[in-house]
């Protein structure tokens, strides 16, 4: 673990690790909304640093993936670190194989230590600022992330269990351009004071059709064992940064095209997509 916050600490310099020049804290006090301030860290001082939390399948790397575009700064899905070291033909190929398949964490150790690689990779490239998909799961993760950075914000992404098992399973990804899509039909009737949700299937281009892929680890089984461990493990982070004031929680009210303006909005980015676009 000390190696990997040396790592993480030798990258000051680019993802301004414990930097004194910018205080999110600060933000939140001088800024209106709760979100600490969204608006500000994208015009100026560094590039944001930002979190998402939120159960398997409830979309964190589709808006985490398209804030990270409309912001500049990369999207680091621990998920994805994960599977690339099990394409590899590494040691670590096997240990982490069993401990996915049953939809299981793997140890801090070894997530934080991907990670620490990735960031390291990046700030080669010049890469600056990010986005987090699935990063921290646990309290210890969240722990040593607070020891070398200030989160700026941490976005709560929710939706029905219900629906998150069915989205799960509805998932696909094209082997060869590793776009992302879902199959599923999702109609959740509205009951007992929770409104109805549903989500058009997000299906693939025709030259993606035959190409498409289901991750190992979206069964039904696993699923369930996988959301059974994030209640457990990892929603107690929820109130972590709640207790900080970071948690932007958000109720996804359907799929893309009602959540995202949606979600841009809470961010206060909505007219940051129409400038950006504006200036493109
Ligand atoms: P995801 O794509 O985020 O659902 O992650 C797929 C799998 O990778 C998880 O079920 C875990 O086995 C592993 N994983 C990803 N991120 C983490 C993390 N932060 N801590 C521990 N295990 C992780």
């Amino acid at each position: 673990m000390a190696r990997v916050l040396r790592v993480a600490r030798s990258s000051s310099s680019l993802f301004s690790f414990g930097s004194r020049s910018y205080s999110a804290e600060a933000s939140h006090v001088s800024s209106p909304s709760p979100f600490l301030g969204a608006r500000r860290d994208v015009t100026k001082e560094r590039n944001v640093q930002w979190v998402f939390l939120g159960c398997p399948g409830v979309g964190k790397g589709t808006y985490a993936s398209r804030l990270s575009s409309l912001l500049g700064v990369p999207h680091i899905a621990t998920g994805d670190l994960v599977r690339d070291a099990l394409a590899s033909s590494g040691p670590l190929s096997q240990q982490l194989s069993e401990i996915v398949n049953q939809g299981k964490l793997v140890s801090d150790e070894i997530i934080v230590n991907l990670l620490s690689n990735r960031l390291e990779a990046g700030e080669a490239k010049g890469e600056s600022g990010f986005i987090l998909d699935g990063f921290p799961r646990t309290m210890g993760q969240a722990e040593i992330l607070g020891d070398v950075t200030d989160i700026d914000l941490v976005v709560n992404l929710k939706l029905p269990e219900e629906v998150l098992v069915d989205k799960c399973l509805g998932r696909r990804t094209c082997n060869q351009c590793g776009k992302g899509f879902n199959i599923a039909h999702i109609n959740l009737k509205g009951e007992n004071g929770k409104p109805a949700i549903s989500m058009d299937p997000l299906l693939p281009p025709p030259q993606c059709m035959s190409k498409l892929v289901t991750r190992a680890d979206d069964t039904e089984e696993v699923v369930k064992a996988r959301l059974r461990i994030y209640n457990e493990t990892s929603q107690p982070l929820e109130e972590y940064y709640r207790s900080k004031g970071k948690l932007m929680e958000f109720d996804l009210p359907g799929g893309i095209p009602e959540s995202w303006p949606r979600l841009l909005e809470a961010l206060r980015l909505d007219d940051y997509e129409e400038k950006q676009s504006a200036a493109a």
